[in-house]
């Protein structure tokens, strides 16, 4: 096998190699059919139909250039990378050149503190639910993709919400980032809870991965946790939003700008943060 050119590339002459149809069109004509490592690989001359180029010396340059970042050449032809097929399912979740509006909905979930309907919105990648009649419950944000509202009904969509943070927690909590598979620094923040902030602090230690949560939530996907709070009548599988321990108490919340995410239209006030 040929030796594959320079993987060592920052992050702008990453992006910068996509920027030429020729190099698109073959990256794609890869990325359609692939599904994993067992995928036939490509051979030049199917590449070079696919594209419908003739020139070699052209395809060879536009190919080369892709090689190593974005394509690898194996015995049989060419495959992506696991940066390409990353960078291809990204495109697909967040589907950033489709606009997406989403109006802020009334939920039939009531706020914990005062019992008015909680409202779901969603901008610029983020979740948001939180109580527009009182400041006293510390609401919910979490980065999800837009393929979520387009992929599930608009009460479909709640679940998948739910399902996502469980998971990503979870694996966060056993000390993998979910998203890079980092490892991960728990911060207990003990002195947070005088001041009525997240009390758990999950952050990569790789990637930007960071979740802010209470303790509770942070635990309730471990088993013994979960039967713990069923013997005490808690249902450990209600939305998260929607559990007895996302109360925060008489208190009023402290605002507190976290350093870990800025909001465009209000300060950070969540006891779900990430950063992606
Ligand atoms: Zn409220
Ligand atoms: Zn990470």
């Amino acid at each position: 096998m040929e030796s594959e050119p320079s993987t060592n590339v920052n992050t702008r002459e990453a992006f910068s190699l996509l920027g030429h149809d020729i190099r698109l069109d073959i990256l794609l004509a890869l990325l359609e059919d692939w599904v994993a490592v067992y995928t036939e690989p490509k051979s030049y001359s199917e590449l070079m139909a696919a594209v419908e180029m003739e020139d070699s010396g052209k395809f060879n340059y536009h190919l080369n250039e892709l090689r190593g970042v974005y394509i690898r050449k194996v015995e049989d032809g060419y495959v992506p990378t696991a940066s390409a097929t990353a960078l291809y399912r990204t495109v697909l979740a967040h589907r950033p050149t489709e606009a997406f509006e989403f109006e802020p909905r009334s939920l039939e979930a009531a706020c914990p503190d005062c019992g008015s309907p909680l409202v779901l919105r969603y901008d610029r990648g983020f979740v948001s639910i939180d109580c527009d009649a009182c400041e006293e419950w510390i609401g919910f944000t979490y980065s999800f993709p837009q393929n979520g509202f387009a992929s599930h009904g608009s009460d479909a969509v709640l679940d998948a919400i739910d399902n996502q943070v469980r998971c990503d927690i979870e694996v966060a909590g056993r000390g993998q980032c979910p998203d890079c598979v980092g490892s991960m620094t728990v911060d207990l923040r003990i002195d947070a809870i005088e001041r009525g902030d997240h009390r758990v602090e999950l952050a990569c230690n790789t990637c930007s991965f960071i979740v802010g949560t209470d303790l509770l939530s942070a635990m309730v996907g471990d088993d013994r946790v979960a039967s713990a709070l069923r013997s005490v009548g808690i249902n450990p599988e209600q939305r998260l939003w929607n559990s007895l321990w996302a109360r925060r108490g008489s208190s009023r919340k402290t605002r507190r700008c976290s350093p870990s995410i800025s909001r465009p239209t209000r300060e950070p006030h969540s006891s779900w943060l990430t950063r992606r």
